[in-house]
């Protein structure tokens, strides 16, 4: 018996080679009818004999292509007296309904055989491409995912790609981005006419100078990793005194000469993500002290793009590839911006005209405890939706001021914008708000809530208070949002005991929180604990200057020592401090756990000011990598209507310590402290309560090595422990928290 079928396919499914994979399938079975791509979905018109059909439908679930996601499929019978004669790929369609965009890919294996193919017609040809790699989100202006929507549509394809291109038996069948050197995009060296480029790029490199290479996502600055003279160059150049540079390399075996590299970070490396890994320094080797200083990390990617791969070819060293900015402002995109705004940066300008409709930063992980950890969710992973266990309205979450991303969701999906930034100045904030607007178009999402941080002075805060008129706008707290991006990203529905420790955020009570435990699930969150407040003179110049932290902390609650521990410090600065804490003027009380982090470090004079964010507890944690310390010090909990963690007695054993012992056992001890503080905690609150899953969320649990004493310690005392795995445990992950206020019934 023949039947008829539409079948409605939901999820990743364009760009990805679905509806070829389709049509060879239908045509093994004999089948017909015809597929299209709609906005957000995939149409199949399938007719033939049941059996067959029944085993086309097995098969597309099964055999789906390896890039493809399928979220949902639907299948409506239907009376026709219609008949096929074939299978066909038919022009897309517009309709209703919200949209999927496949992150873009490394490039794969095939293409990379090709084009190292001398007898292959894309022998090194830096754009090369196919249905299983290369660019997708950064070239795709509008959906449906059509040539025609994308930036190569001012390419026209010659003879040869569009018979690949129709070829259903060809690896680039409807390959959007497909190109040659007949037809496609080109690379060249801004201001010379040459043949050899990477020849040439290669030369550049080895005389120390500074390239700008426009990427994928955006420009990467590169020069040689090996040269000291280059990279100290980069650096104040870029106005980016000591945070770590990302490292591009050539393959596995360079990387291995310089990395320790276990099998999960293997994997992840090669990845078609391809992120930047962090991976534990094994011999620096030639490799410039300049480029990760004070660091056992050194965060390493592989090639990327087939022009990556053939700049290696002239140039087989460890490469310097930071974002194409000045220190923290937006990756620069275009050929002509970049040329204004690096000017005074690069001295070469390697030039694309395959336009990028999208910046993206290259996505930064770690593996520990055999787990990814996301720092930085951009490349490779954004805009792939995010799955939550709960249906919200179409919302749109607005995210924090540091290391900013927003969420655009609906039903049970959301989709994270790629890491933009620190929402601080102007240029990050105008490519916020157009990405903003880029995503509500381009999955057709109209917020009807809009959610925002408490912080009355956050630049999104002030963003928010534009739209009140036109749409429900609400405002979360940020610890809270920590709490529920956590129980999103984990699919957590019950209850949890949550530990939300990171650097800053405005308190419900106005003070600054950053060392809280909730309680709580999807329905309703309570603050139970927190580090007990501390008074901070200063205001934001005590974040960059940490030593006032410590310097505020001893003069309230040490007097006594505050000539012993501050010597060097002129004494104008320790008498505008005194009398800050004395009046109790000028002064923000806080109870982070960042900030006792910075107080340590400043204690220990590992750092007492910093070039950016989190350098003292980073420096904190190398020092303490060096110790084999079990013990830890003493601290205080106070239970009253909120449990206190007080660390007076961590601080003052820490003063009495550092006259005599090394400062990696005392950097390791405290950070085998603020361990026993959260097992402590979570037994108290399990005796309590009634719960054994334990969450970590917040900043400070980027420090691995917190992670790799805090969990096998909870997981000893039968804790079920909880990190973040497909957002970023930072404040790039705050804004799918913060979406928990789009649910339909409120939040208490
Ligand atoms: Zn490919
Ligand atoms: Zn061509
Ligand atoms: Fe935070």
């Amino acid at each position: 018996m023949e039947k008829t079928y539409k079948i409605k396919i939901w999820g990743i499914v364009q760009g990805v080679g679905f509806r070829p994979f389709v049509y060879r399938l239908a045509k093994s079975l004999n089948l017909r009818g015809w597929i299209l791509n709609s906005t957000g979905s995939v149409h199949i018109l399938i007719q033939g004999e049941e059996e067959k059909i029944k085993k086309f439908l097995d098969d597309l679930i099964k055999e789906a292509p390896p890039l493809s996601k399928i979220e949902k499929i639907e299948k409506e019978e239907i009376n026709t007296t219609e008949k096929f004669i074939d299978f066909s790929i038919i022009e897309s369609k517009e309709s209703a309904g919200f949209n999927f965009i496949s992150p873009d890919i490394a490039i794969c294996d095939d293409c990379l055989k090709e084009m190292r193919d001398p007898k292959d017609r894309r022998f090194n040809y830096p754009f090369i491409n196919c249905t299983n790699c290369g660019p997708r989100y950064t070239i795709i202006e509008d959906l449906p995912y059509d040539r025609d929507k994308t930036t190569m549509k001012i390419f026209k394809m010659c003879e040869k790609c569009k018979e690949e291109y129709s070829n259903p038996e060809s690896r680039r069948f409807h390959a959007q981005p497909i190109s040659c050197y007949d037809c496609g995009p080109t690379l060249w060296i801004d201001g010379e006419k040459d043949s050899n480029i990477f020849e040439k790029i290669g030369k550049y490199l080895e005389e120390g100078k500074i390239l700008a290479i426009k990427g994928l996502g955006g420009f990467h600055l590169a020069c040689d990793a090996t040269n000291n003279k280059a990279v100290k160059s980069l650096r104040e150049r870029k106005k980016r005194p000591s945070k770590p540079f990302a490292l591009m390399m050539k393959d596995m075996d360079m990387i291995k000469r310089y990395c320790y590299v276990n099998e999960d970070e293997e994997k992840i490396l090669l990845s078609k993500e391809r992120p930047i890994v962090l991976l534990k320094i094994k011999d620096l080797g030639d490799i410039s002290k300049y480029t990760a200083p004070n660091n056992k990390y050194l965060g390493v990617m592989l090639p990327y793009t087939p022009y990556h791969h053939l700049i290696f070819d002239y140039f087989p060293k460890p490469l310097i590839m930071t974002s194409g900015n000045i220190s923290d402002e937006p990756i620069i995109k275009d050929n002509d911006h970049a040329k204004e705004k690096l000017k005074n940066i690069a001295d070469v300008f390697i030039f694309h005209n395959r336009n990028i409709a999208h910046r993206v930063d290259d996505s930064v992980v770690f593996v520990e405890n055999k787990e990814l950890n996301i720092i930085r969710r951009a490349r490779g992973y954004a805009p792939d939706p995010i799955k939550i266990p709960i249906k919200i309205k179409p919302t749109l979450a607005l995210g924090g001021e540091l290391k900013n991303t927003f969420s655009l969701g609906k039903d049970n999906y959301v989709f994270m914008s790629p890491h933009i930034g620190d929402l601080k100045d102007k240029d990050t904030l105008s490519v916020y708000e157009e990405t903003i607007q880029e995503f509500i178009r381009l999955f057709r999402i109209e917020p009807e809530i809009l959610v925002h941080d408490l912080h009355p002075q956050y630049l999104s805060t002030d963003f928010a208070e534009k739209f009140k008129k036109y749409m429900e706008v609400k405002a979360i707290q940020h610890h809270k949002a920590h709490f529920f991006s956590l129980l999103l990203d984990r699919k957590i529905t019950d209850n949890i005991i949550c530990f939300s420790f990171d650097g800053t955020g405005y308190g419900e009570d106005g003070n600054i929180w950053g060392g809280e435990v909730f309680i709580g699930n999807l329905e309703e969150v309570k603050r139970i604990a927190h580090f007990k407040y501390f008074p901070i003179a200063g205001g934001d110049y005590a974040i960059e200057n940490p030593r006032l932290i410590a310097l505020s902390y001893i003069t309230k609650y040490f007097p006594s020592e505050v000539e012993n521990i501050f010597p060097h410090v002129a004494p104008f600065e320790k008498e505008i401090i005194k009398r800050l804490i004395e009046k109790n003027e000028n002064i923000f009380y806080t109870s982070s756990c960042g900030r006792i982090f910075d107080m340590v470090s400043a204690l220990l004079k590992i750092r007492e000011h910093i070039d950016y964010e989190g350098q003292s507890a980073i420096e904190l944690e190398m020092h303490a990598m060096e110790s084999k310390e079990e013990r830890h010090f003493p601290f205080k909990i106070i239970e009253g209507e909120k449990i206190e963690i007080d660390i007076y007695p961590t601080i003052e054993r820490i003063l009495e310590e550092r006259k005599r012992k090394d400062i990696k056992d005392i950097s390791k001890k405290f950070h085998n402290t603020i361990s026993q503080i959260i097992v402590f905690i979570s037994e108290i609150l399990r005796e309590e309560y009634k719960i054994n899953k334990v969450g970590l969320s917040g900043g400070v649990f980027q420090n691995r090595l917190l992670l790799k004493t805090a969990i096998p310690l909870l997981r000893d005392k039968g804790f079920e422990v909880f990190t973040h795995k497909n957002v970023p445990t930072n404040d790039g992950g705050i804004s799918l928290g913060q979406i928990i206020l789009g649910k339909e019934n409120n939040i208490k």
